[in-house]
């Protein structure tokens, strides 16, 4: 026997070498892409899969999507471009949200990415290849996209109008997620009125949360990202989204503790009688955010686990006294994410929104695709 051989193992399991493991519903994410692209009925539906794909992976994301039928997609940087053009072949028309930056433009049209154009000096650059284009008019949220000013400047520019061929017109929602803000129909008007210079230009103005305001809101094509990951783009009313993450992290280890003892770093947690903590291996470098501390929970077997003390950063304590020591054992597995407790419960426990929750979900999970298949 090879010294090697002594050490090697049988049938190496990456899941056993993780501190947790998130599991990713790409049939989830497909009916939630079908049941936005129904909802909009005549308009098309885009899928937004920049950042990763919202922290989930690009790359089997816009896979499963484009089989569901998906044909537009969008990223934000001119490498997610590149990236998914290269796993999804020729068909699918990638759009880049933040265009190119000076000297990139070759780039963009050897990858045959379509540049999102946000002002005059990208287009500018832009016209010169005469390649297709969206444009971005800022309607409200002061980020993005041509002022008023800058779009009068180029539709009084024939040349220049007609020198690119624009594939769309685009702006984005400030106040989506409140249907009643004023804002919402002041950008409406002002986008409607930037459409007058584009006739017969598909026009698109609504993403995740847009697509629940009024059916005005659709346009041509939405470009949702978070429904499509299990985020509420209805707040305060039923999530109309399947849950699309699971994260299960693992126990390492399980301790009584006496009544008075604290937990945790800065000893900010004491114990009000003797329990038994569970230690998971999972922290806030895992992006299990910090401020989840003293907040948060877990499931274990459906029952509710408080998380006791600080969020330290490979690991987290949850309260397991009133769990069955046969459930809450070394090596068993509390769930994190799920069906009773989403991206959305989590991020109203740190603070923050669903869309933060799981860009930040870690690298050091091990990752487990269900298919898409299903559907
Ligand atoms: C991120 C983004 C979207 C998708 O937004 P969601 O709220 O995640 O649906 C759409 N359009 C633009 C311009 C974006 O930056």
């Amino acid at each position: 026997m090879t010294m090697a051989g002594r050490f090697a193992v049988a049938a190496p399991d990456p899941g056993l070498r993780a501190g947790a493991i998130l599991e990713i519903d790409l049939g989830a994410i497909a009916e939630n892409w079908r049941l936005l692209a129904c909802r909009v009925a005549s308009a098309a539906c885009a899928a937004v899969v920049k950042a990763n794909g919202y922290g989930l992976g690009a790359v089997p994301v816009a896979r499963a999507l484009a089989a569901a039928g998906c044909h537009q997609f969008f990223v934000a940087t001119l490498d997610e471009g590149i990236a998914l053009r290269s796993a999804l072949g020729r068909a699918a028309e990638i759009a880049v949200f933040n265009g190119p930056m000076p000297g990139s433009e070759a780039e963009f049209v050897a990858h045959r990415l379509t540049p999102v154009l946000n002002d005059p000096g990208q287009i500018a650059a832009w016209r010169r290849l005469a390649a297709p284009a969206f444009v971005h008019v800022d309607t409200g949220l002061a980020r993005l996209g041509l002022t008023a000013r800058e779009l009068a400047a180029l539709t009084d520019d024939p040349p220049t109008m007609r020198a690119i061929p624009w594939r769309g017109v685009i702006s984005h929602l400030a106040c989506a997620d409140t249907p009643e803000h004023p804002l919402n129909a002041i950008q409406q008007a002002r986008f409607a009125a930037a459409l007058g210079h584009f006739p017969g230009i598909r026009a698109s103005l609504a993403a995740s949360s847009g697509i629940f305001l009024s059916r005005e809101f659709h346009h041509d094509l939405v470009r949702p990202g978070a429904a499509l990951y299990g985020v509420n783009p209805h707040p305060g009313q039923p999530n109309p989204m399947r849950q699309v993450v699971t994260l299960k992290g693992k126990i390492i280890q399980v301790r009584e503790i006496d009544r008075g003892e604290t937990v945790g770093y800065g000893a900010t947690h004491a114990m009000a009688g003797p329990g038994r903590l569970a230690t998971v291996a999972v922290g806030y470098a895992d992006g299990w955010l910090r401020s989840l501390s003293h907040r948060g929970c877990a499931r274990i077997a459906g029952r509710r686990v408080p998380l006791l003390g600080r969020v330290s950063m490979d690991l987290v304590t949850f309260d397991v006294s009133a769990i069955d020591p046969a459930l809450a054992r070394p090596g068993g597995t509390v769930e994190m994410l799920g069906g009773d407790y989403g991206v959305d419960d989590a991020a109203a426990d740190a603070g923050t929104i669903g869309y933060e929750i799981l860009t930040a979900l870690g690298a050091r999970y091990h990752r487990i695709y269900r298919a898409a298949d299903r559907g």
